[in-house]
């Protein structure tokens, strides 16, 4: 009981707290967890960044420096999204516009009477905190050619290569989506033609991915068609991958 008047004195420095930033897989209990290195003082106001896609939870913890078990406490658990970039922005990327060009040029010099290729590859995306704020840049390819196939087919499956690695916290490196070219058809056959635009193969895919190939005539290309006609960039897949 203190008496009204009487002065009492609150047995704590709190400039004698630290405060980091916890981050860890969604719904796991943070028992694999990342941490921030926190520059915040008391008045938590996050303002970090989440550098790989995926469902992850972060919570602020505050230690008690002051008590020699180094008591710590939590705050509530906040549920962040980050999603993968969409396939519209990656398509628009002038980055992976010049490879999948590149890809182009190599498919129809490539192309013969006997064999046609397609070029493909990952479109990767390095995240990074640059000062303070974070940037994504991408990495195209690099370009693998496909076995050769005859003038009746699209169908190449593309390996998705290497999956991201990193954390959220420092940065990574992460698959976003594929790219690849589809043939011409200017030196097959007489009666030769294919679908132009993403195959059922394709469209199949569990990550998106970005196309070239001929905006054709009622949606074919056929036998003697100019090599170089006129290409569209078509996109597949879904619109995102998932972080699930
Ligand atoms: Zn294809």
């Amino acid at each position: 009981m203190y008496l009204f008047s009487s002065p009492f004195l609150i047995d704590h420095n709190v400039n004698n707290l630290t405060v980091q930033y916890q981050i860890a897989k969604f719904g796991q209990g943070f028992t694999t967890s990342y941490y921030f290195t926190s520059s915040h003082d008391i008045n938590i106001d996050c303002s970090e960044y989440v550098l790989m896609p995926g469902d992850w939870e972060i919570r602020a913890e505050v230690t008690d420096n002051d008590n020699s078990t180094g008591n710590k406490y939590y705050s509530n658990a906040l549920e962040i999204a980050a999603l993968y970039p969409d396939v519209d922005s990656i398509k628009n990327s002038s980055d992976v516009l010049g490879v999948v060009d590149g890809a182009w040029q190599e498919t129809k010099s490539a192309a013969t009477a006997n064999s046609i290729y397609e070029y493909g590859g990952g479109v990767y995306i390095v995240s990074a905190i640059f000062g303070s704020s974070p940037v994504l840049v991408y990495e195209v390819g690099p370009d693998q050619q496909s076995p050769p196939f005859g003038c009746s087919s699209t169908e190449t499956s593309w390996p998705i290569g290497v999956n991201f690695t990193g954390d959220p916290v420092d940065g990574a490196t992460f698959l976003a989506a594929t790219y690849h070219t589809h043939p011409p058809f200017t030196y097959c056959s007489y009666g030769d033609w294919r679908y132009v635009g993403p195959s059922d193969w394709d469209n199949s895919s569990t990550v998106p991915g970005v196309l070239i190939d001929y905006v054709g005539t009622g949606g074919k290309t056929f036998w003697g068609d100019d090599i170089n006609g006129t290409t569209e960039i078509y996109t597949y897949g879904p619109e995102r991958r998932s972080i699930q």
